[in-house]
């Protein structure tokens, strides 16, 4: 993927190398990442936390940080900053240049529709961070949270995704980043609240099927930022679409469940399996549409 010459948003919030400052608190709420680092989803799964708190499963975090914890995260104020690195540096600089290319991108195509977009917030911490949907460390993984309007990534994410989920790549890390967006998108919309009241009806099952809709939907939107960005901007080399699908793959339901108990359990899916993930993710990026990613219409 082409960035470097790129412009760089102003909406990057970088907390890293701040030494923790975080003053305990938990992440019961959910907490999972994009689809990866499932352990805090399985608890919540497990200890039934109610899911209509827990919307995508969550990693978009909706509490208010009063919460259900089953995790207290020590205090860390009061930890000597330390110097970024070279390489954190750089990952900062390249999630800066991906805010960018999706505000550039989402911005004309709200105008479009008659609104104006807002652009969101991103919060680079590491370790552990607040944010106004309750306390996060880095088990997490990237989420947003509409209360703030802002998305919140350890930048050591990247690296889990390359050793552990195999999906290695500098467009894979823009995927995971656009996906993130898109459900601000889905914020904007009024999508994740309306989803949200209808959780609150629904049963389990019911609710986790509507989280896999919703995560769908933000890989399609993903999809559409990478229409858009490579058509203005050629930032695809060869190989790039194939790092994505492969983290769309690498991070679906299915294929966690399986890494993780060794079996696959659908009802408890609220993300959406590898082969779903990848779909959508193509219908946005061959499309580039908002209207194309409807996943709340018929099959998925
Ligand atoms: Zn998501």
């Amino acid at each position: 993927m082409r960035w470097e010459d790129f412009r760089r948003s102003g909406n990057v919030e970088d907390r890293r190398g701040q030494g923790g400052g975080f003053g305990g608190g938990g992440m019961g709420r959910g907490g999972l990442g994009i689809g990866g680092l499932i352990i805090v989803g399985l608890i919540a799964w497990a200890t039934g936390i109610n899911p209509a708190v827990l919307i995508g499963g969550a990693e978009i975090l909706l509490g208010d940080g009063s919460g259900t914890s089953q995790q207290t995260s020590p205090q860390r104020q009061g930890a000597p900053a330390r110097p970024l690195s070279a390489e954190d540096q750089k990952l900062g600089d390249f999630a800066a240049v991906v805010l960018a290319q999706t505000e550039d991108v989402w911005t004309p195509l709200f105008k479009g529709e008659g609104s104006a977009y807002r652009q969101p917030g991103l919060v680079l911490f590491s370790g552990a961070t607040r944010s106004a949907c309750g306390s996060a460390d880095s088990a997490t993984g990237p989420f947003y949270c509409p209360r703030d309007q802002k998305i919140y990534l350890d930048t050591a994410f990247f690296t889990e995704l390359n050793k552990r989920f195999k999906a290695p790549g500098d467009f894979a890390a823009a995927y995971v980043i656009a996906h993130e967006v898109g459900h601000h998108v889905e914020n904007q919309i009024g999508l994740l609240e309306q989803v949200q009241a209808r959780q609150r009806q629904a049963s389990r099952t019911e609710a986790n099927a509507l989280s896999v809709r919703v995560e769908l939907m933000a890989d399609c939107l993903a999809g559409v930022w990478a229409h858009h960005a490579d058509a203005q901007w050629r930032i695809l080399e060869d190989g790039d679409i194939e790092e994505a699908m492969n983290a769309a793959a690498a991070i679906g339901d299915d294929r966690l469940q399986k890494r993780q108990q060794g079996y696959v359990v659908p009802d408890s899916f609220t993300h959406g399996t590898s082969t779903q993930r990848v779909k959508w993710f193509r219908q946005g990026l061959d499309k580039g549409s908002l209207a194309q990613c409807n996943t709340f219409k018929g099959a998925i």
